[in-house]
């Protein structure tokens, strides 16, 4: 017996799909949410979501005991010094004291601020800034009664002249001239087709690109990928290149097959292509949805539109349309009259005429909305792109939108917003991953996957790199190759990486002027080889860099307490006889009465008559002092040992 996935993610509090997307993740493949997995996968992934065990927090007895300060953060020190009520010379002499020189108007960071505010007694908590609590607000669950099903939104992606404008147009066109006789396509980015059955939305931005531009901006806006593939040409790079874009996003893939009206169409040969790519099609036993079509005569289309109303049955979109809108930028621009336009997919809640939104740094009152055909509506809902007027700038794609109470609202959200950029900017960019950071995401157990995206010389290589690097496995931390193909780092292989926190293999190839920049830009890491040994060397580096050295704890010696002495300067210290081994000045001791461990830590003096020494051997006396512990008492016993530190290998 095992447990169907959705009443898995109603355990875990998730939705189906953000519980899927993390099984793909894992490489465990489901199909929808009605898949049943095994108690052993669903052991495994509620390991995976299981809140970081209590006992990790460190000092949590102590922690407790102080009182919680919320601070904006960062702080200046003059606010600090309000906060606390402690005067600015107190606390820049305590700053002074940990090494940092700050003046009265300099900010503080996080750190910093937890550390002096624990000397004060406090426990600084970041106070949520107003673009937080607008996003908490709108990330709220809805209740189940209240949601709604939305039609899917579609993105066509695939090699270049394999037809994905054509087959844009085509869709539209066919459902124009059915339903909606004389009406006038406007160009804004997306529109939506309605059918008997339901209604699809198409982001009219084909192409990798776009799409992963946008993930890197937080935003998934696709729930499908139509990956259109010409029967004439079959699979080329761009198309196995939209296959990783779309699989790093966790998104779902039918095949368009293409041109099938062409005499030098072969079907079979692009199904064979896919099948080797791990898209097999459902009739040849596989899950990958595969429609016949031609952009030129129409044919298939129809059965393309019904087959995406099937997969997006199968993906149970819902959203709730009685609440305050949110959803992503499709496009910004500036109008003829010179006036900032956007195009907008609304992903949750109902967009009204009147309604003040937030969008990156952008806001403002919507003047007027106009629908894909041209026309104005007064309403938004869920899945609907709409062309807005009255933003106070130009959005970019990708960015969230949110609605808010007022204009005064969205005014402090973006004043504030401004403001820590700046501070960012400042501080160095946007941080992507590196393999330095990706050590620290790795001990707290936040990654526990190195992704990498190889771009090299000829096919022969990304055989021969994948066969390597595959052997570098490790149960804490495993190598996903998420992206691999030949040609030179281009700006949607950054791109990926930048969507993905992938780190970029360069072997026997360069890198495009314009990833270069973008690289930069984003701060992704980029490695550069020519040797396969190198690379594999490298990165098995960096791997054994990310893991934890295994410490290992060895007995050195014993000593028994036979007399204690008070003394002023140094506090307690201990009169002992080392009966066995011997006891090292370096070393880690633990001190039991009886059966309790009562302290373990480090020696501060250790004593030979009156002079220090580094080690005392057995049957011999000795005083030692305890660093910050002086409950000492006659019969206790000081073990001694030394921590070695065993670096854990990949082999
Ligand atoms: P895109 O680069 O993927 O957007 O491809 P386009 O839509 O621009 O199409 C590239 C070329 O293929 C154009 O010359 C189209 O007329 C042609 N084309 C697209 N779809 C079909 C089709 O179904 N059959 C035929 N014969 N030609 C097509």
């Amino acid at each position: 017996m095992g447990i169907r996935v959705y009443e898995l993610a109603k355990e875990l509090k998730l939705t189906s799909r953000e519980l899927i997307s993390k099984l793909h993740a894992l490489h465990v493949n489901v199909k929808g949410h009605m898949s049943s997995l095994d108690e052993e996968t669903a052991e495994i992934i509620r390991h995976e979501f299981a809140p970081v065990a209590a006992e990790k927090e460190p000092k949590k007895e102590e922690a407790e005991k102080l009182k919680i300060l919320q601070l904006k953060i960062p702080c200046t020190v003059k606010e600090l010094s309000v906060k606390l009520q402690v005067a600015t010379s107190e606390l820049i002499k305590r700053l002074i004291k940990q090494k940092i020189m700050a003046t009265i108007n300099q900010n503080l960071d996080e750190e910093i601020l937890k550390r002096i505010g624990m000397e004060f007694g406090y426990k600084i908590e970041k106070l949520p800034s107003p673009e937080e609590v607008l996003v908490a607000e709108h990330n709220l669950a809805d209740k189940e009664g209240e949601l709604k099903f939305r039609s899917p939104v579609v993105t066509l992606m695939g090699h270049v002249d394999h037809g994905k404008t054509s087959l844009l147009d085509a869709i539209r066109n066919s459902k124009i001239t059915t339903y909606e006789a004389g009406g006038i396509t406007q160009h804004i980015g997306a529109y939506k087709v309605h059918l008997d059955k339901g209604e699809v939305t198409f982001l009219d931005t084909p192409g990798h690109e776009a799409f992963t531009a946008m993930r890197a901006r937080g935003a998934v806006a696709t729930d499908v990928v139509v990956l259109v593939v010409a029967a004439d040409d079959g699979i080329m790079p761009q198309t196995d290149e939209a296959i990783d874009h779309a699989r790093a996003a966790g998104v779902p893939i039918v095949v368009a097959i293409n041109k099938v009206d062409l005499p030098s169409a072969n079907v079979e040969r692009v199904k064979k292509q896919l099948m080797e790519r791990n898209l097999s099609p459902e009739d040849w036993g596989g899950k990958t949805i595969m429609v016949e079509v031609s952009a030129k005569t129409g044919q298939g289309i129809d059965n393309l539109l019904e087959l995406l109303l099937l997969e997006a049955e199968m993906l149970e979109l819902k959203a709730n349309p009685a609440r305050p809108a949110k959803g992503v930028i499709i496009e910004g621009k500036i109008t003829k009259g010179g006036g900032p336009q956007a195009t907008l997919l609304v992903q949750n809640g109902s967009l009204i005429v009147g309604d003040v939104l937030v969008c990156g740094k952008c806001f403002g009152k919507i003047r007027a909305m106009i629908n894909d055909r041209g026309q104005r509506v007064e309403i938004a809902k869920p899945s609907d792109p709409v062309e807005i007027l009255g933003i106070n700038g130009v959005p970019l794609a990708g960015e969230l939108f949110y609605v808010v109470s007022d204009e005064k609202k969205a005014r402090e959200i973006v004043g504030q917003k401004s403001e820590k950029e700046r501070e960012e900017t400042l501080k160095g960019g946007l941080k992507r991953i590196t393999l330095e950071e990706l050590y620290s995401q790795v001990k707290t157990g936040t990654v526990k996957e190195l992704k990498l995206i190889a771009k090299v010389d000829v096919q022969g290589s990304i055989e021969a790199l994948k066969h390597s690097l595959e052997k570098l496995t490790h149960p804490e931390i495993s190598l996903n190759i998420i992206h691999a193909q030949v040609g030179s780092i281009n700006v949607s292989d950054i791109m990926l990486a930048a969507a993905s926190n992938a780190i970029v293999i360069g072997f026997h190839v360069n890198i495009e002027p314009l990833a270069k920049q973008e690289a930069e830009r984003q701060n992704v890491d980029l490695r550069f080889y020519r040797i396969i040994y190198e690379v594999v060397n490298d990165i098995r580096m960096s791997m054994e860099g990310l893991l934890e050295p295994k410490l290992k704890e060895v007995f050195v010696g014993r000593a028994a307490v036979q007399q204690v002495f008070k003394i002023t300067k140094f506090g307690n210290i201990a009169g002992c006889i080392v009966t066995k081994g011997k006891i090292i000045r370096q070393g880690v001791v633990k001190l039991y009465r009886g059966k309790d461990c009562l302290y373990e830590g480090k020696i501060a003096t250790l004593k030979r008559f009156k002079d220090d020494v580094r080690e005392v051997p057995e049957n011999t006396e000795c005083g030692i002092g305890l660093v910050d512990f002086i409950d000492i008492a006659q019969y206790d016993i000081i073990d001694c040992f030394v921590i070695e530190r065993h670096e854990k290998k990949i082999v």
